[in-house]
């Protein structure tokens, strides 16, 4: 049979990070901490309370798990004034992304991004026929903030994606970086949004900023969050932003009806409810990643400055090898970006221990 397969699908391959079972899974950047006795408890609960209105369509404006969310930012970023109409959430920020792509984006329209940066950009920009420019980050993977202003002047992009911290590299955007590029993307005729994705946001360090600071005096600033990593529920599937009223409004024009369920609804907002227990990992994973890429750095590697759940390392001349001989020993971690790099998720002390053991089998070997 003859498919008429659109011409830029044709020898794609689908998203995956393999999904292989294998004792230490340090690949796609997970909470290793799953949720206590209780927090299940609560979510079969809220689960079973929705269940009984299954037969009913679910609350197409999740307005009472958007005014939860807004009050979760207010907590954890001290940022004031975000209201329900601030508030968007989808079926992972992936989604969060695609309706911010299908709103702003579409044929004749650029984004622009840095690389290396997520890999799931070029699908969003082909799937809503949106261009996609990418230019490179410095050698620190730090973005070159009037080169960045520029290419924006010349290229005039309706969407400008600025990751941080940033995936695959962990390293995050100062604060400064972010202001300039907003005002060079203010500047572009038909007007340009500037997307912070901030998937990492709440393992960064005690000194680096969150991009919702800049919100208030900012009408062309998206930020997106995700409860898939920091808040370990990456399963139930639950991303969001915040942005002003009017962006928020766009977005309701393209999403499908009723794309929250209300099964997704419960579980987040029981989520949130526990978000101390939850968020009570983060503590302990960042100093697990700090131990990370000092020991890294002690055996000579070259390590990326880190505010993520994760770790980009290089210094190898077949990384390819590295990642086999790692996964031979029962690690996965994920070969991505520049040639020579690997990045590695932070586990639970006993699957770093298991990673260490084996990369330095794999180094003397
Ligand atoms: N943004 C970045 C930078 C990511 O790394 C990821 C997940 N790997 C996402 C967005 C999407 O995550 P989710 O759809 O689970 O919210």
């Amino acid at each position: 049979m003859k498919l008429p397969l659109r011409p830029e699908l044709v020898g794609e391959v689908p998203y995956g990070a393999p999904q292989l079972h294998v004792p230490v899974q340090l690949n796609v950047n997970e909470n290793p901490y799953g949720p206590s006795a209780a927090v299940i408890a609560d979510i079969a609960e809220s689960v079973a309370k929705a269940a009984a209105d299954l037969n009913r369509y679910p609350d197409r404006e999740f307005r009472d798990l958007r005014a939860e969310l807004a009050a979760f930012l207010a907590q954890e970023s001290s940022v004031a004034g975000l209201e329900v109409e601030n508030l968007w959430a989808a079926n992972g920020s992936n989604e969060v992304m695609l309706h911010l792509f299908q709103a702003f984006g579409g044929p004749g329209r650029t984004a622009l991004t840095f690389t290396p940066s997520y890999s799931m950009y070029p699908e969003y920009a082909r799937d809503t026929l949106t261009a996609l420019e990418t230019r490179p980050r410095r050698e620190d993977f730090t973005i070159d903030v009037t080169r960045a202003a520029a290419q924006i002047t010349e290229l005039r992009p309706s969407l400008v994606l600025l990751t941080s911290p940033n995936n695959p590299t962990g390293t995050a955007l100062e604060l400064e970086t972010i202001a300039e590029i907003l005002e060079a993307a203010a500047e572009v005729p038909h007007g340009c949004l500037v997307v912070v994705d901030e998937a990492y946001a709440e393992f960064r360090r005690t000194e680096t900023p969150s991009a919702l600071e800049l919100l208030a005096r900012s009408p062309n600033l998206v930020v997106t969050r995700t409860m898939s990593k920091a808040f370990a529920l990456a399963g139930a599937r639950l991303g969001y932003l915040a942005a002003s009223s009017q962006i928020v409004d766009a977005l309701r024009l393209v999403r499908l009806p009723y794309h929250l369920s209300a099964i997704t609804q419960a579980v987040a907002r029981t989520a949130l409810a526990h978000s101390d227990e939850l968020l009570s990992a983060v503590a302990k994973l960042r100093k697990e990643r700090d131990a990370t890429v000092a020991w890294l750095e002690a055996r000579g590697l070259k390590v990326a400055a880190s505010d993520a759940n994760f770790v980009y390392f290089s210094g190898f001349l077949d990384r390819h090898r590295v990642w086999q001989g790692l996964l031979d020993r029962g690690v996965l971690i994920r070969e991505t970006g520049p040639d020579g790099w690997l990045r590695v998720s932070i586990g639970t002390p006993a699957e770093m221990r298991a990673f260490r053991r084996a990369l330095v089998e794999v180094m003397e070997a």
